[in-house]
């Protein structure tokens, strides 16, 4: 599996808690889709980032096998986190949005909004209004056409013609329209790519290339 905290692949290594007399189970506790189920907590720490990982996990009887897992803690994204490279508080709400997705989307469009403005308006873009940061963006040519092409889109689906974005939260989230949300990420996703992981590669790509050719004496490259 995954780790729902950092996305990294680990093995699975789920015991039950607490590790304590008489048992670790819930047990049986009414019924649970017409069947009596018994209930078991488990729990492990992430191998890699060390953060608790928590299920419940349903079945027949006590020594019977897993029926049906349901992930308690933390409450699964859809997506991944924002890449390591994108600054601080445009990712909280990246992840945010993502972590909200599912129960509200309209929620979740509205912190996507809010963080494609503050990503715009990181990269220079500093318009007040959202449509006129990405018009600003998308005249400049500095994006590449589809990821340009994408975030006109976010225009569209999000029809701001009609509803014309407000500052209020209340009136934001309103307007919300059907798939907004989900295309909101998928945006921002390749404008984090592009804006924040792609430079630092090359950065990187560049300072070992200066190494190599510090160690054959040769000056960096311009
Ligand atoms: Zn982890």
């Amino acid at each position: 599996m995954k780790c729902p905290h950092c996305q990294v692949e680990i093995h699975e290594n789920f015991f039950s808690l607490p590790i304590r007399p008489p048992n670790s189970n819930i047990g049986y506790v009414g019924k649970h889709d017409g069947d009596f189920a018994y209930w078991v907590v488990e729990g492990m720490a992430c191998p890699a980032c060390g953060e608790a990982i928590l299920k419940l996990r349903r079945g027949l009887g006590a020594l019977f096998g897993s029926e049906k897992e349901y992930l308690v803690y933390p409450k699964k994204a859809t997506r991944a986190n924002a890449p390591k490279e994108v600054p601080q508080l445009i990712a909280n709400d990246f992840n945010e949005s993502c972590l909200v997705l599912e129960d509200s989307p309209k929620a979740s469009a509205a912190l996507s909004r809010r963080c494609l403005q503050a990503t715009l308006r990181d990269k220079g873009y500093k318009q007040h209004d959202l449509v006129k940061a990405i018009q600003a963006a998308i005249d400049s040519n500095q994006l590449p056409t589809s990821v340009s092409e994408n975030l006109d889109a976010v225009r569209n689906i999000g029809n701001f013609a009609a509803h014309p974005l407000k500052d209020t939260l209340s009136a934001s989230i309103e307007a919300v329209e059907p798939h907004e949300a989900e295309w909101n990420l998928d945006v921002l996703e390749e404008l984090f790519d592009f804006f924040y992981v792609q430079p630092e590669r090359s950065k990187q790509k560049r300072a070992s290339l200066d190494a190599k050719l510090a160690t054959m004496g040769k000056p960096p490259m311009q």
